[in-house]
């Protein structure tokens, strides 16, 4: 790992060299010779720098439907990048080799991409665009903030993959250079999420993706992995579900996607399908016209239809388009326009 240290943006200086990280919502209290829950921001008296500007620990050219977004030009390749580190420590992760790891012990291997190096390989790999993604995008805030910019100058677009943790001030810096969000809502209850992300007041995430929506315009799709006996209940299902539909609208597309078990969570079996049918029948009856099923390869429901008419538009296996109608942004059959951004 480089020993490059860049200083933070949006800490507070307190007493006693004390500092306060305001990216995310945790808004650590760091104390000299310190770091944050996450470990990627250090304070070295009474200043605060991040470690992992431009640390990538994974760097792939991917389909946009990986991230998954559905409705933001189907089909399209991301150059996708994480880091190390994260702001949550989800006990079942499946990055958790990365999004777990330790960087003030060195326990994982980098490669050195610069936000400029980053717009010159996804220019070079025919990418629409970058995704910051794998782990959570927001402790490298200074990084994605640079290279979105750098993007946007560019003729390329930017998504991030997020937990939704990020601070209102933060993402109004990201805001003017992002165009699309992909946030988990993991569960909706303040024992869920305490328990599995150690967050207290969830609602911070909910009011932080209404404002990626409203005041930024970015295109919005949420994700919910579902937990045999976490979050697959009814009553958690449909508040989320009727949450989408009042705050950000019916044709946000809402992803359910099959628990596989890892770490503290191996003893949870794998979701069945019928629980995620369930799911989305919840959400179907809720109102919201586009609900997906994730890691279930082959199932109709990773198939878009057009809500008005129903016809197939988009056939999907996995992360793979093989067919598409959608033209200009509208149902061949009805003429109905497709929520979301198509080329
Ligand atoms: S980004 Fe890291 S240091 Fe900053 S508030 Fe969040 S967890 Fe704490």
């Amino acid at each position: 790992m480089s020993d490059d240290l860049k200083e933070a943006l949006l800490y507070e200086a307190l007493p006693d060299s004390r500092v306060r990280c305001n990216i995310c919502q945790r808004r650590c209290e760091i104390k000299p010779e310190a770091s944050g829950y996450c470990y990627t921001r250090f304070n070295k008296e009474g200043k605060l720098y991040s470690f992992i500007y431009s640390e990538v620990s994974c760097s792939m050219v991917s389909p946009i439907e990986k991230k998954p977004l559905f409705h933001f030009y189907p089909g399209s390749l991301w150059l996708s990048l994480g880091t190390l580190g994260c702001n949550f420590r989800c006990p079942g992760c499946q990055n958790w080799k990365i999004a777990h790891a330790r960087l003030n012990l060195n326990e994982r291997k980098v490669e050195h991409i610069t936000p400029k190096e980053s717009v010159t390989l996804a220019k070079r790999d025919g990418c629409k665009g970058i995704s910051w993604t794998y782990n959570e995008p927001t402790i490298w805030f200074e990084y994605t903030l640079d290279g979105a910019k750098l993007a946007r100058e560019n003729g390329l677009l930017t998504n991030y993959v997020t937990n939704g943790f990020i601070t209102p001030e933060a993402l109004d810096l990201l805001g003017p250079y992002l165009d699309a969000f992909r946030v988990d809502i993991k569960g909706f209850s303040d024992d869920f999420y305490k328990k599995i992300c150690h967050v207290y007041d969830f609602k911070g995430i909910l009011e932080v993706t209404k404002r990626a929506k409203e005041k930024w315009g970015l295109w919005v799709e949420i994700i919910t992995n579902i937990i045999p006996g976490y979050n697959d209940d009814e009553a958690q299902l449909k508040s989320i579900a009727s949450w989408i539909k009042d705050d950000l609208g019916e044709f946000t597309p809402w992803h359910l996607t099959q628990f596989v078990p890892h770490l503290e969570l191996s003893h949870i079996p794998t979701t069945p399908v019928a629980t995620l049918e369930k799911a989305r029948e919840i959400g179907l009856k809720e109102n919201l016209k586009y609900v997906y099923l994730g890691n279930v390869w082959g199932h109709p429901a990773e198939n878009t239809y057009c809500h008005s008419c129903k016809k197939l538009l988009i056939k999907r296996k996995g992360f793979y388009i093989s067919q598409n109608h959608i033209k200009d942004g509208k149902c061949p059959f009805c003429g109905t326009t497709i929520p979301g951004r198509f080329s």
